[in-house]
């Protein structure tokens, strides 16, 4: 055979080797690295939607907790997995957007070393007290974490995340640079807050209704337009006096660039599905997420949410003078 023919039929070897993967595909369980400590949004949300797609790809999705610098360390695990389908990730608007701004060294890019499988949920943030924190509502609260910055403490899930990025807009118009207390996620940080060993924290609605609802700690306002009929009482920033703090995060699903289209197509349909069953959008709603529709779903559209929300945040960061490196 000359080197032409052998050429060839390498290429020819390679394709099929190729559609025979992503025919099989799934053949083992595949593993979701959630960048963030078990319990939080990330990890709550990974959970009710890898329940559902485990069903539709007859193959379980295994829930990794790879925790460690606001969610860059799991995500730098994921780009650098395997692309073959069997190690996905759930990013977050702080992983796979805020990210480039505050890491100048960051060891991936959200554009272009992810493969987007789609958008999974809309998750609005709450600006957070512990339960005896001293003002009634978000005027005075404001007013209280200015006049006493120097003691007050703000729980994020490290910088980078979505707890952290959200608050540091939200201390720029109170104008207060408070003590920031990392923890893992916000699981762990609301534990802390529940036990009033920290003072606030901006957090995605998921983790927030029942400690709300349940007196476990206080909720001042959303950063929404709109209120969300999971939290009723809560009022939105406009109404309680400061509306220029407007945030509203997402996770999504991701898979390491170069995981092969028709293997990124079948998560994606998996994904669609569980976004359309009852019981995972009524789990998803009661939690407060907003649940994506039509064009917010797929693959383009995700691409162009994270560039959309990189040149939303990487101003604020920049404004805020905040870097991790
Ligand atoms: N909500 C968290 C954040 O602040 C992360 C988590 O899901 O635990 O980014």
């Amino acid at each position: 055979m000359n080197f032409r023919k052998l050429a060839a039929a390498a290429l020819t070897l390679a394709a099929a080797t190729y559609s025979a993967a992503a025919q099989e595909y799934p053949a083992r369980p595949i593993t979701l690295i959630v960048p963030f400590a078990a319990g939080g949004p990330t990890d709550v949300i990974s959970r009710i939607i890898g329940d559902h797609m485990s069903k539709t790809l007859g193959q379980q999705l295994v829930i990794e907790n790879a925790v460690g610098a606001g969610g860059t360390t799991g995500s730098t695990r994921a780009k650098r997995a395997n692309p073959d389908g069997y190690t996905i990730i759930m990013g977050h608007l702080g992983t796979h957007a805020a990210s480039v701004a505050l890491y100048p060294n960051l060891a991936y890019n959200p554009s272009t070393d992810f493969e987007p499988i789609g958008l999974v949920a809309g998750t609005p943030i709450v600006i957070l007290a512990r339960k005896d924190f001293p003002a009634k509502d978000l005027k005075e609260f404001a007013a209280y974490v200015k006049a006493n910055e120097a003691k007050i403490n703000m729980a994020h899930a490290g910088v980078g995340s979505v707890s952290f990025t959200t608050c540091l807009l939200l201390n720029s118009i109170m104008g207060v640079k408070p003590t920031s207390v990392p923890f893992n996620g916000t699981g762990p940080a609301m534990n802390a807050l529940v036990g009033s060993q920290v003072d606030y924290m901006c957090d995605q609605i998921v983790n927030v209704v029942s400690q709300i609802t349940g007196g476990a700690i206080k909720g001042y306002a959303i950063a929404t337009p709109e209120r969300n009929a999971a939290l009723k009482d809560v009022p939105t920033t406009t109404e309680a006096g400061m509306k220029e703090f407007q945030a509203s995060a997402w996770n999504a699903l991701f898979a390491p660039k170069d995981t092969p289209k028709p293997i990124v197509d079948k998560i994606t349909a998996a994904l669609d599905k569980a976004l359309d069953d009852e019981l995972t959008r009524k789990r998803l709603l009661e939690l407060g997420s907003d649940i994506p529709n039509g064009p917010r779903r797929g693959q383009a559209a995700l691409a162009t949410l994270v560039s959309s929300e990189i040149a939303k945040w990487s101003p604020v960061i920049k404004a805020a003078g905040v870097s991790a490196n």
